[in-house]
């Protein structure tokens, strides 16, 4: 696989600028409200329904909101083709309007295919946004860095207005495949209109590093009062504001317009390492233990709080590994102390995963299958699923009884340059370049 060095340079810009800054993060998170709740396609759970929900003497959902929460349910999972899940909604319900979408839903299940070939899905990656590129890429020591690795949220946006509009839905891994009941590892049918196309899209690194402070990124995920994940940013003139300001929560905000852009609510990927603590939390031990302007007990229970949500809301974890470590050259030893730095420090903030994102794309193997030490090593960690970079293909899968691997392609300044000065044409299938490129970018394409 080519293109394992397109990140290569990232560890330095992490390294090399760990900023001996105590972040103090905990304060700006407002709390959820116990019992907030929003309608889960499928689940059947709408805003005054859930545990907690009942408030003083008020009673429940009318019978005529109960069934209009019904409808709204069928129609969300319909649009993201849960055909099943909606006419299960449907069933308990009555009247001539029920009647009429259960045959537009039942036409609609009758006409979906299965798609092709699951080892033909596309998977595009990012790292956090760019939310002011004046600031990010005013000259300074992180700024080349920020422009060949990143994308702007001005570019993300219209990025994924184009693959909407070119018939991508969102899949997750566990869409694509899964262990039956014999332990092996085996391709799902992905079931879609026809014309529409599987893609699963990923953010390495959502941990807004230290060395980002300042340079114009969000600075968390956290969850705003009615349990929606949104992020903090501090705006240019130093003022906290809440909103849609990296891909997880502008993702989110597209689905709720265009519902039809997810595969049954499946989001993407966030990958996370976690040496700077993970989606904006300072919740290392290892790291911050002596720090004593970090409260780490707070940092995590909100860090969990997030992460809790942001399963809510469709996206799964990865591994990062703790330390981006390059798993083609660490010594066995090396990962061992790694992967129990992670399994100690991440995984109980975010719950199990299966999913393992490499560092730098630096992957286990070529193309030929996983053998050896370090992937027993991962195998027995649990990884399931593993990403490397590939940017020479629009997909490349490997499916064994015991892993599934895929290749991700990097959309950053590098792989956007590169597409601009002709040396690959693999963006073209998703997006124009020149259409999508932020003039802030200008002085770094020459
Ligand atoms: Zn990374």
């Amino acid at each position: 696989m080519s293109g394992h060095d397109s990140t290569r340079s990232m560890r330095a810009a992490i390294t090399g600028m760990g900023l001996a800054v105590a972040l103090a993060l905990g304060g700006c998170s407002g709390p959820a409200e116990p019992g907030s709740q929003r309608s889960a396609p499928g689940g059947g759970t709408w805003a005054g329904q859930g545990p907690g929900s009942s408030q003083g003497t008020e009673q429940g959902p009318s019978p005529e909101e109960r069934h209009q929460a019904g409808i709204d349910a069928a129609t969300t999972a319909a649009a993201q083709y849960d055909y099943t899940a909606a006419l299960k909604e449907l069933k308990p319900l009555a009247g001539q309007h029920v009647d009429d979408l259960t045959q537009k839903i039942t036409a609609q299940q009758k006409k979906a295919v299965t798609w092709k070939d699951n080892s033909q899905i596309s998977h595009l990656f990012f790292h956090s946004l760019i939310v002011d590129p004046k600031r990010a890429f005013d000259p300074g020591p992180s700024a080349q860095g920020y422009a060949d690795y990143m994308v702007t949220v001005k570019e993300f946006k219209a990025i994924l207005a184009s693959v909407y509009k070119k018939g991508y839905v969102l899949v997750n891994p566990h869409d694509i495949a899964r262990k039956n009941a014999q332990g092996d590892m085996e391709y799902r049918p992905i079931k879609l209109p026809k014309g529409k196309k599987p893609l699963v899209l990923s953010e390495d690194d959502v941990s807004y590093y230290e060395y980002m402070k300042g340079d114009g990124f969000a600075a968390n995920l956290t969850v705003d009062g009615a349990g929606k994940v949104t992020n903090t940013y501090k705006d240019p003139h130093g003022k906290t504001v809440r909103g849609a300001y990296d891909m997880p929560t502008i993702v989110d905000d597209f689905v709720e317009e265009h519902p039809g852009f997810s595969y049954r609510g499946s989001k993407g990927i966030i990958a996370l390492t976690g040496y700077n603590g993970v989606l904006g939390y300072r919740t290392s031990d290892i790291e911050y233990g002596d720090d004593k302007h970090i409260d780490l007990p707070a940092q995590k229970q909100q860090a969990k709080k997030v992460a809790a949500a942001l399963k809510d809301e469709g996206w799964v974890f990865a591994s990062h590994t703790w330390g981006h470590a390059n798993m083609t050259s660490s010594s066995l030893d090396r990962i061992k102390r790694d992967t129990r730095k992670w399994d100690d420090e991440v995984r109980p903030l975010i719950g199990d995963t299966d999913l393992l994102i490499f560092p730098f794309g630096a992957d286990l193997a070529g193309i030929e299958r996983y053998s050896g030490s370090k992937y027993r090593l991962m195998k027995k960690d649990g990884f399931d699923f593993y990403f490397g970079i590939d940017t020479s293909t629009p997909a490349w899968m490997q499916l064994t009884d015991d892993y599934l691997r895929q290749a991700r392609i990097n959309v950053d300044g590098l792989s956007m340059k590169a597409a601009m000065e002709g040396k690959h044409h693999v963006l073209e299938k998703f997006f124009d370049v020149e259409k999508v490129i932020d003039p802030a970018r200008k002085k770094y394409l020459k």
